[in-house]
């Protein structure tokens, strides 16, 4: 029987005082018992605290070694050739159409000779042809 149905059997009666004594160590145990929670949530708070802390370190972390991964396998994808990048493929070569060595963006042409990248306006010309370039860089030659 809890607290509550103890007060409702009280109701519109005379309280003696066995049944006070019983009520006045209810209440006493659920002041205790509130306090332990509420030293609880305190405690719970502060390790809140200190976990938002500890994910926001790690978030960080987590971030600086995503990019120095990217930049270790960007090392890896590319690999330049006279102001050309060219990919590396799984076959242990590389594919013939050349990359922006700036922002790695695919190089436009129309006559195999001058190439520019579109996003970052970078130019450069070649004297060989991509494809020749490819097979030279995949030891076809
Ligand atoms: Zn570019």
């Amino acid at each position: 029987m809890g607290i509550v149905d103890v007060l409702k059997g009280l109701k519109d009666k005379v309280l003696d005082a066995t049944t006070y004594e019983l009520l006045r160590r209810n209440f006493e145990l659920l002041e205790e018992n509130n306090q332990q929670l509420k030293d609880r949530v305190d405690l719970l708070k502060e390790e809140v605290e200190k976990l938002r802390a500890e994910n926001l370190n790690l978030m960080m972390k987590n971030a600086e070694l995503n990019a120095e991964l990217d930049m270790l396998e960007e090392d890896d994808e590319f690999v330049m050739y006279q102001g050309l990048s060219f990919k590396n493929n799984k076959s242990g070569g590389v594919d013939p159409q050349p990359y922006c060595p700036k922002c790695h963006e695919l190089l436009s042409t129309v006559d195999n000779n001058i190439f520019i990248c579109k996003p970052c306006e970078y130019t450069t010309s070649v004297f060989e042809h991509p494809i020749d370039i490819a097979k030279k860089l995949s030891n076809e030659i």
